[in-house]
């Protein structure tokens, strides 16, 4: 995880629900202070209705959104539409770590299979351990299913080493095919920020894991 820079201290010269607002934008990821105050005064200048379509846009991806009860990829409806389509492939999970990892190899176009989104890696030094993640959930589906082919695609960092070698564990007695992302992936990379030909090649790299 990096570390941001954040205001912590409101800017007194300023009219206090202007610095509430910069204080909010600066505490989504990738906002620094500047860009806070930039998105901030444009607000501002805004009319109250764009102001209004972006506060209930926000609002309702709270309000609507669940997880699928099947992938746990985030969804308005159950199962989501990726479990719910006749045109995938249920032969194939694809094992990612966030609900945007989906997003990053949807783009690709490259996989038409389902996915199970784990919702985090294990990580000792930051306490999530195998219970905190849903490996469970995982083992329940792959029981239950026709699974033939399980591909890890967790991040390639440490993190998400340690969690492939886990599921690995797990998953080889099942007789299921295990696949691991190719290594075109630099380590350290989060799949998310991944480039789609980068992300194409590693997946059509993937290997017996
Ligand atoms: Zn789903």
């Amino acid at each position: 995880m990096k570390q941001k820079t954040t205001i912590n201290q409101a800017l007194p010269q300023t009219a206090e629900p202007i610095n509430k607002l910069i204080q909010e934008l600066n505490k989504l990821p990738g906002i620094g202070p500047k860009s806070a105050q930039r998105i901030a005064y444009y607000l501002l200048r805004s009319s109250e209705e764009e102001a209004k379509l972006l506060a209930e846009a926000i609002l309702s991806v709270k309000r609507q959104i669940t997880l699928c009860s099947s992938c746990f990829n985030v969804t308005d409806s159950d199962p989501c539409r990726i479990c719910g389509s006749l045109e995938r492939d249920r032969n194939k999970i694809c094992i990612v770590e966030q609900p945007q990892d989906i997003l990053a190899l949807e783009h690709t176009r490259i996989y038409k299979g389902l996915y199970h989104v784990l919702h985090g890696a294990i990580s000792p030094t930051e306490g999530v351990g195998t219970d905190d993640i849903r490996i469970k959930e995982l083992l329940e589906r792959l029981k239950g299913n026709e699974i033939n082919e399980v591909i890890l695609a967790t991040n390639t960092n440490l993190e998400g080493e340690q969690t492939a070698l886990y599921l690995q564990r797990l998953i080889s007695p099942l007789g299921i095919r295990l696949t691991r992302l190719a290594r075109g992936l630099p380590f350290g990379t989060e799949l998310e920020y991944a480039d789609d030909v980068t992300l194409t090649r590693a997946f059509e790299g993937r290997q017996e894991f």
